[in-house]
């Protein structure tokens, strides 16, 4: 675990009308939050989530309770789970894309703000957070709105920069 730099990739994928499934994004290298289940700390440190393998995404040892903490997810799909080495293994987990707001319909929001398509054109590829990012800002300032600080879901204290910038945006721009 350590301090991550800003990347983060975010897929997208549009299936065709016919499929009848839902156009999804979901999250290939971002920098997590991580939370005890056992004491509920959440050290202001980002972990880089880049999937797993087998749905191990790796481990931690609490810094406040000495829990031994076990990270998984759904091979490499959402959720990201948290599981205390404690008796009753408690466990919370989070489905980041919807904490981070950058769901297809938070996109898909954010563009019609911005007037700029978000999600590239096609079937499936990646979206550019940091162009994404940029866009909200430069709306803001065209606006002259005040920065706002987004409230946080249920059971999240603490978001890593990157992605705090981004749900102030949006919260700031009312989206
Ligand atoms: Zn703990």
């Amino acid at each position: 675990m350590g301090e991550t730099a800003g990347v983060i990739r975010l897929h997208f994928n549009r299936p065709g009308n016919r499929t009848g499934r839902q156009p999804s994004t979901w999250l290939l290298d971002v920098p997590i939050f991580t939370v005890c289940p056992n004491c509920a700390f959440t050290p202001h440190e980002a972990l880089r989530y880049v999937g797993s393998r087998y749905g191990y995404v790796g481990g931690f040892t609490c810094t406040q309770c000495r829990a031994k903490v076990s990270i998984t997810d759904g091979d490499c799909r959402p959720p990201v789970r948290f599981t205390a080495d404690t008796p009753g293994h408690p466990q919370v987990s989070f489905v980041y894309e919807d904490v981070y707001r950058l769901t297809w319909a938070d996109l898909e929001r954010a563009g019609a703000l911005t007037r700029t398509p978000l999600i590239p054109p096609g079937e499936k590829g990646y979206v550019d957070f940091d162009a994404a990012l940029r866009a909200l800002e430069v709306e803001i300032a065209r606006l002259d709105l005040p920065h706002e600080s987004a409230p946080l879901p249920e059971g999240v204290t603490w978001v890593p920069l990157p992605l705090r910038a981004w749900l102030d945006a949006l919260h700031t721009l009312g989206a």
